[in-house]
């Protein structure tokens, strides 16, 4: 290779690789397969879709949650908190301590880091969330022991 046109090659193989990372990726509907929330973590049938996460250093990541009514998450915290956007049915969320808040599609909720809460349907109706959170450490929840009957009823903790 000449002098002259080695430089050109390493430029452009610089200029590949730049471009690998600072392209716009599409993850296409129909491309993840819905997978079922572990039932180690969750009462009833949840059904998440859309998984996505950031390519670090972004740290953002998330998904789409369906609760069937009466569902709903474990106990759990975020340790950078998360933000849940109902797009569908009725559901609840609340934190230890306070009052089973309802929310609809539309509502915004912010759930502060380290928070104990749950989020899920309402006994009648199903919900769907999508719910981000950003990783601390790689982590993004920390899930503690189901949410019983009584107190998935109960108005207030
Ligand atoms: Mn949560």
């Amino acid at each position: 290779m000449n002098r002259l046109i080695a430089p050109l090659v390493a430029l452009s193989l610089l200029s590949a690789e730049t471009q690998a990372a600072s392209e716009i990726r599409i993850t296409q509907n129909g491309a993840q397969p819905s997978i079922k929330g572990a039932a180690e973590n969750f009462t009833g049938t949840v059904r998440v879709d859309g998984l996505f996460k950031g390519d670090l250093p972004a740290r953002i990541g998330g998904g789409t949650v369906t609760f069937e009514p009466g569902a709903r998450t474990a106990w759990h915290s975020h340790p950078l908190g998360q933000t849940l956007i109902v797009t569908a049915g009725v559901g609840y969320v609340q934190q230890e301590g306070g009052p089973r808040q309802e929310i609809r599609p539309g509502d915004i909720v912010w759930i502060p880091p380290h928070i104990r809460h749950w989020h899920g349907a309402t006994a009648s109706n199903g919900m769907t969330h999508i719910a981000i959170a950003e990783a601390e450490d790689g982590k993004t929840v920390t899930w503690e022991e189901k949410v019983s009957d009584a107190q998935y009823a109960a108005q207030a903790q």
